[in-house]
């Protein structure tokens, strides 16, 4: 039961002394947030406390208390190896990216995510697939534990549960959600300041590329699939970088009567990273774990080999297919 996998948490948490915490790549609101959140919530414990992820932290992100401290593991040709580790918000080992050198042959992993497409990879595994974050999850250890939540832990709850829920519009934005933000509102998280940073805030390289991507628009399926492209080209003329990407993929998704919105793009020469909206129907998770990613029913994500053409080609076939499933025509 979910009760039995917290208890089991809250032993591994006070079983060990030092742990090395990490999210997924190219991280988000939630990963970050569930990141420094452990953080802080070992640090409460007295534990020795190590944050890692493959590549930098979003610059939108570096607001979030205790960011700072988050290591690059790209950055680092030499590092030391740990035993106990945490992983947050990550499906499956594979999201850990390069970080994965820094695991022992023989430690404990303690995985704590939401994703539907979690294959329980951990040694003890804190997994709650109805949970709309990472963060959500993480809330529901520092209840379980009777832990305080000072402003720092809750300013990093609230930004995982503020993202993941699309600022409190998609679907997973439970009465639950919502106790949750609210108990944690009441700890001094200033809900402005953090939306204004995360949801309202775009670069001009963002907006550079959304001019470029929009010009590739193609509806197809009688405009219930709507397909976005990025090239490396792009990317390297407006000077973009992963975080200047996010949200592209909804312009297509948001286009009245489109039920599926995907963005190919090109992340080196012959891989092409697609990422997957869809409205109301299509389970997005399952056309991406057929091409080796994965992810939720509304939001889904994967990197594939070949061209931009080669890689859209098979994509859009299997969209066609789940669209007629569906009774799209
Ligand atoms: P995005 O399209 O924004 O990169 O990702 C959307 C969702 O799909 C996120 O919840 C993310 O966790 C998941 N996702 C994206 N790429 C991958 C991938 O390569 N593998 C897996 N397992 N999930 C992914
Ligand atoms: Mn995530
Ligand atoms: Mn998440």
């Amino acid at each position: 039961s979910y009760k039995a996998s917290l208890e089991a948490a809250a032993r591994f948490l006070k079983q060990h002394q030092h742990f090395l915490v990490v999210n997924h790549v190219n991280p988000d609101g939630d990963a970050t947030g569930s990141l420094l959140a452990m953080g802080w919530l070992l640090r409460q414990l007295d534990k020795q406390v190590t944050l890692v992820n493959e590549g930098k932290t979003p610059a939108k992100f570096m607001f979030l208390p205790g960011a700072d401290d988050i290591l690059n593991a790209s950055e680092r040709a030499e590092h030391p190896t740990y035993g106990t580790i945490i992983t947050c918000d990550c499906a499956d080992f594979a999201r850990v990216g390069e970080v994965a050198a820094w695991f022992t042959q023989e430690r404990e992993l303690l995985n704590i995510d939401h994703h539907p497409t979690n294959d329980l990879f951990g040694t003890v595994n804190l997994v709650r697939t109805d949970a709309a974050a990472t963060a959500e999850i993480i809330f529901d250890l520092v209840k379980h534990m009777g832990l305080p939540l000072g402003k720092e832990l809750a300013t990093c709850l609230y930004t995982g549960l503020l993202t993941d829920t699309g600022g409190f519009r998609y679907s997973n934005t439970t009465p639950y959600v919502m106790e949750a933000a609210s108990e944690l509102l009441a700890h001094r998280v200033e809900p402005a300041a953090i939306a204004e940073r995360v949801l309202e805030s775009i670069t001009k390289a963002h907006v550079s590329l959304l001019q470029r991507s929009l010009q590739t628009l193609e509806l197809t399926d009688n405009d219930k699939a709507a397909y976005l492209t990025v090239t490396l080209t792009d990317l390297i003329e407006t000077g973009a970088n992963n975080e200047d990407t996010e949200g592209l993929v909804n312009y297509g998704r948001n286009i009245e009567g489109v039920e599926v919105g995907v963005l190919f793009k090109e992340v080196a020469d012959g891989k092409v990273k697609v990422s997957f909206r869809s409205r109301s129907e299509v389970d997005v998770a399952a056309i991406a774990k057929s091409f080796g990613g994965g992810g939720h029913v509304r939001a889904a994500g994967c990197t594939v080999s070949g061209t931009i053409v080669e890689v859209k080609k098979a994509v859009s076939q299997k969209v066609s297919a789940a669209l007629r499933e569906c009774g799209n025509e």
